[in-house]
C-alpha cells in the first residue's frame, strides 16, 4: 500500500504543489521540493519490515530465548505548521501507520487542504477506512486531542510556545509527545569561506519560502570586520534582484508572506530592529507588485550591526529578514550560538578542515551544516533540534520515528522438556 501510496503521490503531484502555493504562497518549484522530501519519508516507509524485526537471543539460560519486539501503540495524532503544508505530515503518518497505529492529523488551519489531498490519496492506495483521519481545527481541536484517553502519542510540529504547552499538557495525560519548536538557525562566516559561495547559498536559505522554515538562516555570524563587509557588498546587489510575486508563478524567488497578520508581524520586528540601532542596509518594506497590490509581500531584508541583546536576533521572525553579526573569532560564534536559547540548524561556512570539526563537535545544536546551508537529514536520518528547538526525547521521521511510534516488549521464553523437573526458586534469576 504505502508503494501504491508513493505511486500517487508522485502521479499527482503537479496538483499537490498547485494546492500548497495557493494556500501558503510559496513557488511552484520550492513547493515541489517540499513535497519530494515527504515522498523520501513515504519511501523510508515502504522499508519498515526491516525496521521493526526486532532483536533476538537465542539460549539466555537454559533453554530459554529472548526477543524484544516492538508493538503499535494504537491511536496516534499529528499537529503540523503551516510552512511545510505537504511534508511535515509525511514526516509523521507513513510511519505511525507502517508501525501498526491509526493516525489522526490536524493540519494548520491556515492551509489544510494540500493534507487532505495527500491524505485522500493514502485511502486511495487501499487503507481501510478509518486508520487514517484528518481533523481540521485550531486550539481547541488541539485541546481535545490532548485530553482523549484513546491518543497514546502526540507528534506536533510548530512553534515554541505551543509545543512546550504541549508537550507539557500531553506528557501530564500520561502520553508520549515529541513536540518541535522555532529556531534562529546562525551560519558561521569565516575568513577563508569562498564568499560568492557562501552568499549565494545564503540567499536561498535566508529568503527562501520567504523565510517561513524552521530551517531558514536568519544570522549570519561573520569573523571579522572585513569578512562581514565582504558578505554584505556581495549579498546587496543579489537581494536587490530577487523576483518576488504570486505564489502560483513559475520562476520566482519569493512568493507573499502566509497571511496579513503574519506579514504585519514581520514588519513590526523590522521597525523593532531599526529602533533598536541596527543598521537595514537593504529594505524590503515597501516592495510593490504590479497587478497584487493588497499581496503580502515582504522584499528581501538585510540588518547589519545586528547586537544579542535586540529582539530580531532573540525572537524567530519568520521572515525574509537575515541579520548580519560581527564577532572577533570561531568561538566567540559558537559561544553565541550555544548561548542562544534555540538549537535547531546551523551552518558554517570555511575551507578549514579543523575548524568544521571543532565546530560540528562542540555547537549546541541538533543539526549541523558544513557549507550545507541548510542541513535537512534525509528521511533515512532523523530530524530534531537541541535546547528550546524540541521538547520530547526521540527526533522526527527516520531511524528515530520506528521508536516513536512503537513500545518494545521483552519476551522470555522457555519450553522445557516433560521430563525435566523444576522446582521452585526463590533467588533471582540469574545465570549460574
Ligand atoms: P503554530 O505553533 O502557530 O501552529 C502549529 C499548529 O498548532 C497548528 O496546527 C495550529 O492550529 C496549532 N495551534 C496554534 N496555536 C495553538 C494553541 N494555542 N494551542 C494548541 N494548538 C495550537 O505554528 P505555525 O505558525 O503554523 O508554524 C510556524 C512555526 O513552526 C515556526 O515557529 C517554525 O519554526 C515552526 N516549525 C518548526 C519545525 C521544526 O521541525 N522544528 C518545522 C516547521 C515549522
Amino acid at each position: 500500500m504505502m508503494y501504491r501510496f508513493k505511486q500517487l503521490l508522485e502521479d499527482n503531484a503537479n496538483r499537490l504543489v498547485q494546492l500548497v502555493s495557493e494556500e501558503h504562497g510559496k513557488t511552484p518549484e520550492d513547493a515541489m521540493g517540499e513535497l519530494k522530501r515527504g515522498i523520501e519519508n513515504v519511501e523510508y516507509a515502504c522499508g519498515v519490515p526491516e525496521l521493526l524485526k526486532g532483536e533476538y537471543s537465542h539460549n539466555v539460560g537454559p533453554g530459554i530465548d529472548a526477543w524484544s519486539n516492538f508493538q503499535p501503540l494504537g491511536v496516534v495524532a499529528g499537529i503540523t505548521p503551516f510552512n511545510f503544508p505537504a511534508m511535515v505530515p509525511l514526516w509523521m503518518y507513513p510511519m505511525a501507520i507502517a508501525c501498526g497505529n491509526t493516525f489522526i492529523l490536524k493540519p494548520s488551519e491556515k492551509d489544510p487542504s494540500a493534507a487532505m489531498a495527500v491524505a485522500e490519496l493514502l485511502q486511495e492506495a487501499g487503507l481501510p477506512k478509518g486508520v487514517m483521519n484528518v481533523i481540521h481545527g485550531g486550539r481547541e481541536a488541539v485541546e481535545t486531542l490532548l485530553d482523549a484517553k484513546a491518543v497514546k502519542a502526540i507528534s506536533f510540529v510548530g512553534s515554541t510556545p505551543v509545543a512546550e504547552a504541549i508537550y507539557s499538557r500531553g506528557s501530564a495525560a500520561g502520553k508520549r509527545v515529541q513536540a518541535l519548536g522555532g529556531a534562529k538557525n546562525h551560519a558561521v562566516v569565516l575568513p577563508d569561506a569562498d564568499l560568492e559561495n557562501a552568499a549565494n547559498t545564503l540567499m536561498g536559505a535566508a529568503f527562501g519560502s520567504c523565510g517561513e522554515r524552521c530551517m531558514a538562516i536568519s544570522v549570519a555570524v561573520c569573523v571579522g570586520d572585513e569578512t562581514a563587509n565582504r558578505l554584505v557588498e556581495t549579498m546587496l546587489p543579489k537581494i536587490a534582484q530577487l523576483k518576488v510575486g504570486p505564489g502560483t508563478k513559475k520562476d520566482l524567488d519569493m512568493g507573499p508572506l502566509v497571511t496579513a497578520e503574519h506579514r504585519a508581524k514581520v514588519l513590526s520586528f523590522i521597525e523593532d530592529g531599526v529602533s533598536a540601532g541596527a543598521t537595514l542596509v537593504a529594505d524590503g518594506r515597501d516592495l510593490q507588485v504590479p497587478g497584487y497590490e493588497e499581496g503580502y509581500f515582504v522584499g528581501g531584508c538585510l540588518f547589519d550591526n545586528v547586537t544579542a541583546e535586540m529582539r530580531i536576533y532573540q525572537e524567530e521572525i519568520f521572515g525574509p529578514v537575515l541579520c548580519v553579526m560581527r564577532v572577533a573569532s570561531l568561538d566567540d560564534a559558537m559561544q553565541l550560538i550555544n548561548d542562544h536559547e534555540y538549537g535547531n540548524g546551523t551552518c558554517l561556512f570555511t575551507r578549514d578542515g579543523e575548524a568544521a570539526r571543532r565546530f560540528t563537535d562542540a555547537i549546541e545544536v541538533g543539526m549541523v551544516g558544513v557549507n550545507v546551508p541548510l542541513p535537512v537529514p534525509v528521511a533515512y536520518h532523523s530530524f530534531g533540534g537541541w535546547k528550546r528547538s524540541l521538547f520530547g526525547d526521540l527526533h522526527a521521521y527516520g531511524p528515530d520515528s520506528v521508536r516513536f511510534y512503537t513500545r518494545r516488549k521483552a519476551v522470555s521464553q522457555r519450553w522445557p522438556s516433560v521430563s525435566e523437573a523444576t522446582r521452585a526458586e526463590f533467588s533471582f534469576p540469574a545465570n549460574q
